[in-house]
């Protein structure tokens, strides 16, 4: 970020206490950090925990995680049960974190979770957001997500972590 996002000003270095350097706009006073979207995304699984649940959406045939933007003022946690209940229609019942990871083309910081649901039961899922849901042995999951997907790498970082093969 080279310019001011309030007013255009050409932005500076400045020392700021225990972050280092950082572009200080001297028009506004303020420091200016860098602005990226936030969302998380989700290793859904059913509460026998056996079988993982993925996604199709937008017309796509790409199998993918569960995933949302979380709102300003939202905590990380709080978004990953928002958004299984919008989108699926089920209630997480408990959550981990697992990894995270920059997405340039949306200018995003993705959080992976694992989280645990209390049903398998897909009848409530959002049919005007997700195509298809459904769920997948964690070996089919492993075969069937979108393969060099930031999705993919989520979930073989997961699998790799807590189920060694
Ligand atoms: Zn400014």
């Amino acid at each position: 970020m080279k310019y001011c996002y309030e007013c255009g000003t050409k932005l500076i270095e400045k020392p700021l206490d225990n972050e280092g350097m950082i572009p200080y706009c001297k028009h506004c006073g303020e420091y200016r950090f860098p602005i990226f979207s936030a969302a998380v995304s989700m290793v859904v699984q059913n509460p026998a925990k056996d079988k993982i649940l993925l996604i199709q959406q937008y017309k796509k045939k790409n199998n993918v995680l569960v995933a949302g933007y979380i709102n300003k003022g939202e905590s990380a946690e709080n978004a990953v049960v928002r958004e299984v209940k919008e989108e699926i229609g089920l209630n997480v019942i408990s959550h981990d974190f697992n990894k995270s990871e920059y997405f340039p083309k949306t200018n995003t910081l993705m959080f992976n979770f694992v989280c645990v649901v209390d049903s398998e039961n897909l009848d409530n899922v959002n049919t005007k957001e997700v195509d298809k849901a459904q769920w997948f042995t964690l070996d089919q999951a492993r075969e069937c997500i979108m393969p060099d997907s930031l999705a993919k790498r989520f979930l073989m970082y997961y699998l790799h972590s807590r189920h060694p093969s």
